[in-house]
């Protein structure tokens, strides 16, 4: 599936961005600005935000812009007829479905948050597109649908997630496509995680913290989601499930490790002794720039790593108290079938509704535990439909648990 000769890129990549208001969607616009004579942006996508859209139109002058809120897509297409931009935009979900897998598009970054970005990454695997994946629920959901969906299509997957991306970059055969064994001699994937803003504090405090502490990541500056999954550490349990599914190994030779400073993206153990790990300082661009550009590479404007003034690499195992979203997710992957899709649904629904101050912080991991528990034995989806009733009935039961917490 994957082609490892350069030759494979064409001369210019055509992108389409999904997310490209958010964290993720920037960084990548940032590291294609800085080179126009490979990339054109022929294709932004967001939720609802068009004034911030038509900026980025202003700026990169794609040929279509699509906003998933229809409204919003007509208050977008009013300000750029009046300012009389060439960018065709585009309107509601299906639009952003059309332009993942439309024929003039080669590469698709898939940044939207959520299970909003399943569809559309779907139908840039099913369309043979290079995809740059950082929407780590789809997999998580819908991991064999999505990989299936790769496979027949065509497509590339190149990991967007840090640790991901770092795994990718430590194992010996690149060129090998997602959702294949890892090659023999590897003996463990390792995980760093940075601990969040509440690496030490006890239960207690945890109870008690704002959506706005959660949000205050001390190495990365992320989306408000992913910040307060890593806060939780449920984003490293998300991450466990991605992992298994993008390099095909049992969650057995996958493990956690909390390095605080955030250098040390991950590691890859072999059995000979050798540990491979990938440095770098904690910025998006790197493992950006290194997915558009593999196999090459291109400078993605991130500062040079100054392991001297860092002075300190550090290293823990995990507090499986303090962190039950680990241990959930450990219990999702065991369970397999459903149980991956029903977790991060729930974990959606209560993070939704502690960024709304309905709940508490410690209330994520009960919510996500009591479904897990109640509708943990779904089967898994067989297709995209099957994927997404498993969504919807665990979304409906993680609600009725917030209520019942509010
Ligand atoms: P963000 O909240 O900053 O941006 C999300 C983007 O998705 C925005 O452009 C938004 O308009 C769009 N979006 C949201 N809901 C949508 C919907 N219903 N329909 C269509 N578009 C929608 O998020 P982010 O931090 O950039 O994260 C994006 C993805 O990348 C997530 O899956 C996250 O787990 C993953 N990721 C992010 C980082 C990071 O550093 N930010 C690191 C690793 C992985
Ligand atoms: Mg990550």
């Amino acid at each position: 599936m994957i082609d490892t000769t350069p030759a494979h890129l064409p001369p210019v990549q055509s992108l389409a961005i999904l997310g490209a208001t958010g964290s993720i969607g920037r960084s990548t616009l940032d590291v294609v600005a800085r080179h126009p004579e490979r990339y054109r942006v022929f294709a932004l996508t967001a939720w609802r935000s068009a004034d911030d859209m038509f900026e980025l139109c202003r700026r990169f002058a794609p040929r279509y812009a699509a906003l998933a809120d229809p409204q919003a897509a007509h208050r977008l297409a009013e300000r750029t007829a009046a300012a009389g931009l060439a960018t065709e935009v585009l309107a509601g979900p299906d639009a952003l479905v059309d332009l993942a897998g439309h024929d003039e598009v080669d590469t698709v970054m898939a940044a939207i948050v959520g299970a909003a970005g399943l569809a559309p990454a779907l139908a840039a695997a099913r369309g043979g597109k290079r995809i740059l994946l950082a929407n780590k629920e789809s997999l998580v959901m819908a991991g064999d649908v999505f990989l299936r969906a790769c496979r027949d299509g065509g497509a590339t997957v190149l990991p967007i997630d840090s640790e991901h991306n770092a795994v990718f970059q430590c194992l010996p055969a690149q060129g090998e496509p997602a959702g294949t064994r890892c090659a023999a001699g590897v003996r463990r994937i390792v995980l760093t995680a940075s601990g969040g803003p509440f690496r030490e504090a006890s239960r207690q405090d945890m109870k008690h913290v704002t959506p706005e502490q959660a949000c205050a990541h001390p190495n990365w500056s992320m989306g408000r989601k992913i910040s307060v999954d890593s806060a939780t550490m449920m984003n490293k349990g998300l991450e466990l499930i991605e992992a298994c599914y993008l390099f095909d190994v049992p969650g057995s030779q996958l493990e956690v490790l909390v390095h605080p400073q955030s250098i040390v993206h991950s590691l890859v153990e072999y059995v000979d002794g050798s540990v491979l790990a990938q440095m770098g300082n904690p910025d998006m661009r790197t493992p950006i720039a290194q997915a558009l550009a593999w196999p090459q590479r291109i400078a993605s404007g991130v500062s040079w790593l100054d392991l001297a003034a860092v002075g300190r690499l550090e290293f823990q195992a995990p507090d499986l108290q303090r962190f039950p979203c680990l241990v959930l997710a450990r219990d999702a992957l065991e369970r397999g079938g459903g149980a991956p899709c029903v977790l991060n649904a729930a974990n959606e629904i209560a993070v939704a509704a502690f960024l709304e101050r309905r709940i508490g912080f410690t209330d994520i991991a009960a919510v996500a535990t009591e479904t897990l528990q109640a509708l943990g034995d779904r089967p898994a989806g067989a297709d995209i439909d099957e994927v997404l009733e498993i969504d919807r009935e665990a979304r409906a039961r993680a609600r009725t648990f917030v209520s019942a917490s509010e």
